[in-house]
């Protein structure tokens, strides 16, 4: 998912400084004649490369010397005081993600179609982005100036992808040697230096899961609390992932890690206070399963990871008829229209819209959606495109559709397969709404 909370790897050439992409007018940063395009290169004498970099460097700080190249390649040299915590107004360009050298068994890029969008194809591996964004690092390529930045600037918390701490089966899940898979150094120098890390495990059946999964389930949990959970998610196969390696995970599977994982909680939480080791939603949903109740979660440590999230979502729906309860409902009664979603989770949102339907007196349909583009055993809303949409067609009941806001690319209203929500909108004849939980909630509140 997150290619969408990126800026894709362009281009190679590494150049100095972070730029900037906009400046507030008024601000610091508009005073000292700051403009778009002008790259920042030092702060008091120390190199920037990223505005991470810019933001270690100047906090605290109140009386800086900037070293800038100005877009037309002037040198600047600018110093300046600032008031404490005075903001400079300055947005910087994102960062260009830096690219893992792993050829994992189960990478989702094996799983693209060959026309997918760049970004897909993407190998991010980054301790950057896995502290912005919560994106997962397997810790194998990080260089030592890395390491020591991750420390010194504490880019805490870190998201690592362990899969398995058998070092014959990590080794081989991502396909490099022995020597380059070992992070136990590497592991033990983060928590030493205090920083937070999250784990995940990616499933494979018949690979790491069994006695392997225990060994690593306890292996981390003996690290806690300075591991705070771990995440244990199922392999996800498309129908282009034709390695002969990988078995595809069966609800029957699923039943099975659910009754070998709830054990191991168990013993875990009779120690620690907290089950540690969380599945993934798509476990419970696949084997037919109940999802855990909200204290399961505990503050809900990777819920972007999708553990917990379909709890979380129950939770806020709930909200969601409250505050609808609140508002007044004869908005609501009118409102006639088609909640297009993965079929993973259709079941579970097409109870809720029912109680939501009897309470208020709205039409709402919730109906499941093939992803056709990925094919295989995917089958969450995010990966859906606009031409699975577009098969649904014939199911469109009502005014208007509603789909799930991640179905978008973050920051522009286009879909995996490059069809924009306009046109799928043109092309199904009534208006189409991608929509969180809130915004759902003032749609049906709204007047017709
Ligand atoms: S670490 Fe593995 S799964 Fe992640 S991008 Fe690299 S090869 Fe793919």
């Amino acid at each position: 998912m997150y290619e969408f909370a990126v800026t894709p790897a362009v281009t190679n050439i590494r150049r100095r400084g972070v730029e900037i992409s906009d400046v507030t007018p008024d601000s610091l940063g508009d005073e000292m004649e700051l403009e778009a395009g002008d790259r920042i290169i030092k702060v008091n004498g120390r190199t920037v490369r990223d505005y991470l970099d810019f933001r270690f460097q100047t906090a605290g700080e109140t009386e800086l010397v900037l070293e800038v190249r100005k877009k037309n390649g002037e040198d600047w040299e600018l110093e300046l005081e600032r008031g404490e915590g005075e903001d400079f107004g300055l947005t910087f360009e994102a960062i260009v993600p830096r690219q893992c050298a792993n050829e994992c068994i189960f990478c989702f890029c094996n799983g693209n179609p060959a026309d997918a969008r760049p970004s897909l194809f993407i190998k991010d591996e980054d301790i950057r982005l896995s502290f912005l964004y919560g994106n997962y690092t397997t810790l194998t390529s990080i260089s030592e100036d890395e390491m020591r930045r991750l420390v010194e600037q504490r880019l805490s918390p870190q998201y690592v992808s362990v899969h398995a701490t058998d070092l014959d089966v990590r080794a081989y899940m991502l396909g490099i040697d022995k020597e380059r898979a070992d992070i136990s150094g590497k592991l033990s120098r983060l928590l030493e230096a205090g920083i937070e890390v999250h784990a995940q495990v990616v499933l494979c059946p018949g690979i790491n899961d069994g006695e392997v999964l225990r060994k690593t389930v306890f292996d981390l949990a003996a690290e806690y609390p300075r591991i705070t959970s771990v995440a244990i998610v199922p392999l996800g196969l498309t129908r282009y992932n034709t390695d002969a390696r990988l078995t595809p995970v069966t609800p029957e599977f699923c039943r099975e890690v659910i009754d070998h994982v709830s054990a191991m909680q168990q013993e875990i939480k009779a120690r620690l206070g907290i089950n540690f080791a969380l599945l993934g939603d798509e476990i419970y949903l696949r084997a037919g399963r109940q999802i855990p109740a909200t204290s399961h979660y505990g503050d809900y440590p990777q819920i972007e990871d999708g553990v917990g999230m379909v709890r979380s979502f129950i939770r806020d729906f709930a909200k969601l008829r409250k505050r609808i309860e609140r508002e007044g409902s004869t908005n609501v009664k009118r409102k006639h229209g088609t909640i297009l979603t993965g079929t993973l989770f259709a079941p579970v949102l097409q109870k809720l819209v029912h109680k939501l339907n009897e309470q208020n007196g709205s039409r709402l349909v919730v109906e499941p959606v093939e992803n056709g583009y990925f094919g295989g055993d995917v089958s969450v809303a995010g990966l859906l495109t606009g031409r699975d949409l577009l098969g649904a067609r014939d199911r469109i009941k009502g005014e208007f559709v509603v789909i799930p806001r991640q179905m978008l690319k973050s920051d522009d209203e286009i879909m995996l397969d490059g069809m924009r929500l306009n046109e799928v909108s043109q092309s199904l004849g009534v208006p189409v709404h991608a929509l969180n939980l809130d915004m759902l909630a003032s749609l049906l509140l709204q007047k017709n």
